[in-house]
């Protein structure tokens, strides 16, 4: 092995890329590039009909948006290539046939039935049903009669029923007795490897130092070790990440929502947001601090910080990382991100000026760019829609109401500066005089924006403009 760090996220491209994938490139990301390694990105599509282009694409996609950059993988050239598995086939078969050679694997010929039988039969004597290794007392004549008539069976790897001991960088020594384990599947045929096998000849001859990947893996860990033992193969270190858990404390899965990256960038949420929370499921720096760049990471991460327990997947923290995000951004960079919301949503903004005026009355109450299109909807309707009662402050009459928006017209007509401050300076003299503000300046803010909460009416009065604000507070008057 060579001495460099080289870590590898390895997805199957079988659906769309889910944060939980993300956080274990994160991590390999994170690991590779504090000890000044490598980070490679492997395609894992050895099974075919489950594996598509679409979601190579977006797991290719989805990764360069986020801003995790691998110095090897399908599109970027390096000494370990392809990067496909699905273009290492020779490559795999070589290995096969040398682990049959060398008798440490063997076809195994079992239809279904026989091995559901055997199943049942170890189950009902209360034993963990484990394949019985059968098929490896077959002679060489029996084989090769059988392969030449098409009957192709599958390959199964000799597990040697020994222990099996590695040390875990996250949960220290971990001791497999691997007698409970049947000798296991590891290709369908010489042209056609599955995971286990695949994955430790791409880990060997991609250089791969440091295996990381989660913890649901680690009972394959032993299986390929073994495997990489009979290949005479250096063994990887191996760090298995904890489970991201969903709010319920079960295992994050499909049931708890969709949790692709493509949702997450179509919601509004940003990339150095999502790698920040990403990064503190599992791990934390040991103190209060919460906001780290991906710079900062590279520098702070240690997998001794990583929990061995479950991390829950809780997006109100991811709303709040996000917001603060939002917040140390520019008006004008946050009015670029607002504009595919507004699209989307339907909404023109008059010009770029607008759209700032109106991402900056948001930007600190925002937590994703989506919810402007939310929030500033009715900047952009004809005709708002809401109850008349909703126009009187504190149980005052419609009498009152309508007087109260009347004096407001009449205000705002004669105001020829028009913006906000002087907007505010007018009407904050006439509501003063009254008994109370609000008796003014709720049914204007109301006639405005049909909103019980938004920003004051004299914000809102300077983004729609002379006409529409006198528009609206006729239409309001009418209501009453
Ligand atoms: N292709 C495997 C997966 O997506 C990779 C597992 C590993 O990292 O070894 O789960």
């Amino acid at each position: 092995m060579s001495s460099t760090t080289r870590t590898r996220f390895a997805p199957s491209p079988t659906g769309p890329l889910h944060m939980g994938s993300v956080r274990t490139a994160l991590f390999n990301y994170l690991f590779a590039k504090q000890n000044k390694g490598k980070f490679i990105l492997r395609i894992e599509d050895t099974d075919k009909e489950r594996s598509a282009k679409e979601w190579e694409g977006d797991i290719i996609e989805q990764l360069s948006w986020l801003g995790l950059k691998w110095d090897e993988g399908p599109d970027k050239e390096g000494s370990y290539g392809p990067y496909r598995q699905s273009e290492r086939t020779e490559l795999y078969k070589t290995y096969l046939q040398k682990l049959l050679d060398d008798k440490n694997a063997y076809h195994c010929f079992c239809t279904g039935e026989e091995l559901e039988a055997h199943r049942q039969e170890q189950t009902s004597r209360g034993e963990t049903p484990k394949y019985s290794g059968r098929c490896r007392e077959i002679s060489e004549t029996e084989q090769k009669e059988k392969l030449k008539a098409g009957n192709n069976g599958v390959i199964r790897f000799v597990v040697e029923p020994k222990k099996v001991t590695f040390k875990d960088l996250i949960r220290g020594k971990i001791e497999f007795d691997m007698s409970l384990s049947g000798d296991i599947v590891i290709a369908k045929d010489l042209d056609t490897p599955l995971y286990n096998f695949s994955v430790v000849v791409d880990d060997s001859e991609m250089a791969i130092s440091h295996v990381i990947r989660g913890e649901d893996h680690i009972s394959n860990t032993p299986r390929q070790i073994l495997i990489a033992e009979a290949l005479a193969f250096t063994i990887p270190e191996y760090a298995h990440l904890p489970l991201l858990l969903g709010e319920d404390r079960s295992k994050l899965s499909k049931r708890h929502g969709n949790n692709s990256v493509k949702r997450f960038r179509e919601e509004g949420y940003l990339p150095e947001a999502i790698l920040n929370f990403l990064a503190l499921l599992g791990w934390n720096p040991g103190d209060e601090r919460e906001i780290f760049s991906l710079k900062d990471l590279v520098k702070e991460f240690k997998t001794e910080r990583v929990q061995k327990g479950g991390a829950v997947f809780n997006l109100k923290r991811l709303d709040w990382i996000n917001a603060r995000y939002l917040k140390e951004k520019s008006v004008s960079e946050l009015a670029q991100d607002a504009v595919p919301f507004f699209e989307t949503a339907g909404f023109t903004p008059k010009d770029k000026k607008t759209t700032e005026k109106i991402v900056a009355l948001y930007k600190e109450r925002m937590h994703k760019i989506a919810e402007i299109a939310e929030y500033a909807g009715f900047f952009f309707q004809d005709f708002l829609k809401y109850d008349k009662e909703l126009l009187s402050w504190k149980g005052s009459d419609s009498e009152t109401t309508k007087a109260m928006l009347k004096k407001a017209e009449s205000i705002l007509i004669e105001v020829k500066d028009w913006k906000e401050e002087t907007i505010e300076k007018v009407l904050m003299e006439a509501a003063e005089k009254e008994e109370n503000r609000g008796l003014l300046l709720w049914p204007l803010r109301v006639a405005l924006t049909g909103q019980k909460s938004s920003p004051s009416p004299f914000e809102v009065a300077d983004v729609l403009g002379k006409e529409a604000t006198l528009q609206r507070i006729k239409e309001a008057t009418n209501k009453l």
